[in-house]
């Protein structure tokens, strides 16, 4: 693989200083762009701190996407250590070529990676930002986020955690692609068909970087701008990317397309990033609507499960545990069976037992039993005409249906209630 760089920072026609900075490193084939925040120095110290800890790791053998950990922790660190550094962070997106005709991309933040093919730009990154966020939510169009007042917001970048989850891109490479490296105060700036044309138009890579930043200022020049241009004069194309040099610059969880030779289709290269993205997404929607359901259930089978009424079973009254009619897959099931014939009760609390009078709790269904107990006692006491052992409402009468009519002591035993009544007038 043969290769021709050239890059070009300005602090813009705005600010008073540049935080971005940019890495150029042609014998490692290792090229960034960092764009820093943070008071004072703190952004320019974050970003030329991210892009140090990354030439160190990548010189030192360590994979990419472990460089950029080892980035983000040495601005992380230097910012504990120092108040005036405090809360300061980067973007980075850097590059690096594996195989013959393989790049890999690690990318944090909002700068961006393009690549030029048969000049026509495409855009290998995602921004973590708020407002592409919005946007991918379809919550933003494009136009409004270009004009929206918290478009400079990031939501990840190096140096404000122990820890960031940084994206890594396999990018397959043909000799005459070029790709382009930027810090947002050239998107924000330059719309993308211009970044196109001047990157078609200018072949010498410096050259081209300096011009995109002449656009961005002659545009307002808002924001510090920065621009690397690697061109890929010479690839293996043939060849398909070293397995084993592969293995060990990807990220152990994250399978790249090794097998493929070729260069995909243009929306092919950032498929990782937007598998994670719809997989996030997807668990965003999903996850919330499984815990409502499974709560929902939980609540009704609590409530199925943890009422209580009196209803019929057969002729008798009983205790049910559950709901009269039941509640979705969750029948009422008799817990006891009283003595009390639904007979023995006046009309309104038949009424009343025949559809079911739900108490809640157990000891509420309980003392509303013995309340019907009582009342059929009384109702069968003050019409019973003969002096018996046997539960009251069993004793009589000749009003009594002929199943409930016994004459004399010796039919108690279809019963064990605990009364024994010596009544009548
Ligand atoms: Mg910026």
């Amino acid at each position: 693989m043969r290769l021709a760089a050239g890059a070009a920072t300005d602090a813009g026609r705005v600010r008073d200083h540049n935080e971005d900075s940019y890495l150029l490193d042609d014998e490692r084939s290792l090229f960034a762009v960092a764009d820093g925040v943070g008071g004072h120095r703190g952004g320019e110290v974050a970003s030329s701190t991210a892009l140090e800890a990354l030439r160190a790791g990548v010189a030192s053998g360590t994979a990419l996407h472990e460089a950029a950990q080892s980035a983000n922790s040495a601005v992380y660190d230097l910012a504990a250590t120092d108040e005036a550094l405090r809360g300061m962070g980067t973007t980075l997106t850097a590059l690096t070529t594996i195989g013959g005709s393989t790049a890999l991309l690690a990318h944090v933040g909002d700068s961006r990676a393009y690549r030029l093919r048969d000049g026509a730009i495409e855009r290998l990154t995602e921004d973590h930002s708020l407002v592409e966020e919005l946007v991918r939510e379809g919550r933003l169009t494009s136009e409004q986020a270009d004009s929206h007042p918290q478009r400079n917001y990031i939501t990840r970048a190096l140096g404000l955690e122990p820890d960031v989850e940084v994206d890594i891109v396999s990018v397959a490479l043909h000799a005459g692609d070029r790709i382009l490296l930027c810090s947002d105060g050239l998107t924000t700036m330059v719309r993308e068909r211009d970044i196109e044309r001047i990157s078609r138009n200018e072949t010498d890579p410096a050259r081209a970087a300096e011009l995109l930043i002449d656009a961005a200022c002659d545009a307002g020049g808002e924001d510090n701008v920065t621009a690397v241009v690697i061109d890929f004069l010479e690839v293996d194309g043939a060849e398909a990317p070293d397995p084993e040099a592969l293995a060990e610059t990807s990220p152990p969880t994250t399978p790249l397309p090794v097998s493929e030779p070729d260069i995909g289709p243009p929306t092919s290269a950032p498929t990782i990033t937007v598998t994670r993205r719809r997989l996030r997404s997807f668990l965003l929607l999903v996850l919330p609507l499984i815990l409502f359901v499974g709560l929902a259930f939980t609540t009704v089978a609590w409530y199925a499960r943890r009422t209580y009424y009196v209803g019929l079973s057969g002729d008798r009254v009983a205790l049910y545990r559950g709901v009269p009619g039941g509640l979705l897959i969750w029948d009422p099931t008799v817990e006891t069976i009283s003595d009390i014939d639904l007979r023995d009760l006046d009309p309104a609390d038949q009424a009343a037992v025949a559809d079911g009078v739900a108490e809640g709790s157990r000891d509420r269904a309980e003392s509303y039993l013995a309340t019907l107990e009582e009342r059929a006692t009384a109702a069968t006491s003050t019409t019973s005409t003969t002096t018996t052992t046997r539960p009251p409402r069993r004793t009589t009468t000749t009003t009594r249906p002929p199943k409930k009519t016994t004459t004399t002591t010796a039919g108690g035993t279809a019963r064990t209630s605990p009364a024994t009544i010596t009544g009548g007038p």
